[in-house]
């Protein structure tokens, strides 16, 4: 699988994805023969403009002066008092629309623009990706479609009226699971039909080549910038750090500048859920088998003949059964960990770090935090970077009725 005996030597080389697509074992592009021409086209397109000085101007712009970056690094001291080690919070929160998905949905709408894409589609699941994405295209003056599933479209009604004032159209997806797995299906369907015009923006560091390698790409700046940012507060790297796993954009963004520090830990948290049980969880990487899934070669949740099997979990962002393909090389090769912590330890974490801090964060993120309080435990005096997702304000309703007793009168 690597062609060193130090397979955390060829991570940090940049030796993956190689020219296949692959990262060790896992990735590649497992899609139907219409569609390769499409990836072919994106790849050269990505491989022209994405690390050009023009393209990373433009893109810095937009991030500066619409986005909201630099996030904020913020040190949680009352919180660190409570846990026993430092806490250091990235705000991807307070990034533009509330989460890190704005990174990506911005770089690649950009990158649509140079390639002369006349319209982009998207999916989305919770509707936070399909925010991102309609709002980047408002900004860029692109028509923009949103696939999401039925369900997700009753459970989210909020973020379909936000995706709609933003002027996108939004397509309820009625087929198989009718959330975000059709979705994603849908929107790929719409992009092989007119795969010249159609820009397909995906939403997570996952999906077939070259997709998992541009989402790390431009969600890195979430590692990059927590970096310089830690170093000029401390003077040091942390000791750790730690972020939610769904499809494992905004974890990859995290850990990816700090992979050639091999000092520093890196913990993946999953969506544990109601526990380890078939169906009660969205834990990918701790419970899953590899196979492949919406173009990628990676760990999945299937059962025994290859069946996706049903996820659960209390935030709505982290609930999808296959995961990036460069976190099963990490996990592979021992660089980074994942741990699960379930809805009741993600929910105590929201109300910690209301309390201490004065920030609600969202589910998904509560998740890192819960991973947090538990290396914390053992890591008295010690240091951790925790990436902060996005804001818990779309969680309200579910907030509500877990945390929160009645209000007086009713
Ligand atoms: C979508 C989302 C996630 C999960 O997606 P990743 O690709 O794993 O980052 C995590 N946190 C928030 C706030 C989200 O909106």
């Amino acid at each position: 699988m690597s062609a060193s005996n130090d397979p955390i030597a060829d991570l940090i080389s940049g030796r993956f994805p190689d020219a296949r697509g692959r990262f060790g074992p896992f990735g590649g592009r497992y899609v139907p023969e219409t569609l390769i021409p499409a990836l072919e086209r994106l790849e050269q397109g990505v491989r022209e403009h994405l690390h050009t000085s023009a393209f990373q101007q433009e893109l810095a712009l937009e991030l500066s002066s619409w986005a909201g970056r630099p996030t904020a690094l913020t040190f949680a001291g009352r919180l660190s008092a409570l846990w026993g080690a430092d806490i250091w919070l990235k705000r991807e929160d307070l990034a533009h629309t509330g989460a890190h998905k704005i990174n990506n949905a911005m770089g690649q709408a950009l990158l649509a623009r140079r390639l002369g894409a006349k319209r982009i589609v998207a999916e989305t699941g919770a509707g936070q990706h399909g925010v991102a994405s309609a709002a980047a295209c408002a900004r860029l003056g692109l028509p923009c479609t949103v696939y999401m599933g039925a369900v997700d479209m009753e459970r989210q009604a909020p973020n379909v009226y936000r995706m709609r004032l933003m002027g996108a159209t939004v397509v309820p997806v009625t087929s198989g699971d009718r959330t975000l797995r059709s979705a994603i299906d849908e929107a790929m369907r719409d992009w092989v039909s007119d795969p010249l015009e159609t820009y397909y923006l995906l939403g997570s560091a996952l999906g077939p080549h070259p997709y998992p390698y541009l989402v790390r790409e431009l969600q890195s700046v979430i590692g990059r910038e927590a970096r310089a940012q830690i170093l000029e507060r401390r003077g040091t790297l942390p000791d750790a750090v730690i972020a939610c796993v769904g499809g494992g954009s905004n974890s990859i963004g995290a850990f990816h500048p700090f992979v050639a520090d091999r000092a520093v830990e890196l913990i993946g948290i999953e969506a544990g859920g109601r526990g380890m049980g078939l169906g009660d969880n969205s834990a990918t990487l701790s419970c899953g088998r590899p196979g492949v899934l919406h173009g990628t070669y990676s760990m999945l949740l299937q059962d025994e003949n290859g069946q996706i099997q049903e996820t659960h979990s209390v935030s709505a962002g982290l609930d999808y059964p296959g995961v990036g393909p460069e976190h099963a090389l990490l996990a592979a090769t021992g660089r980074s960990r994942y741990e699960t912590a379930s809805d009741a330890e993600a929910l105590a974490a929201v109300r910690a770090l209301c309390e201490c801090e004065g920030i609600l964060p969202a589910l998904e993120s509560a998740h890192a935090l819960a991973g947090a309080r538990r290396w914390a435990a053992s890591h008295a005096g010690r240091t951790v970077l925790v990436c902060l997702s996005g804001r818990g304000d779309k969680d309200m309703p579910t907030l509500q009725q877990t945390l929160l007793a009645p209000p007086h009168g009713t």
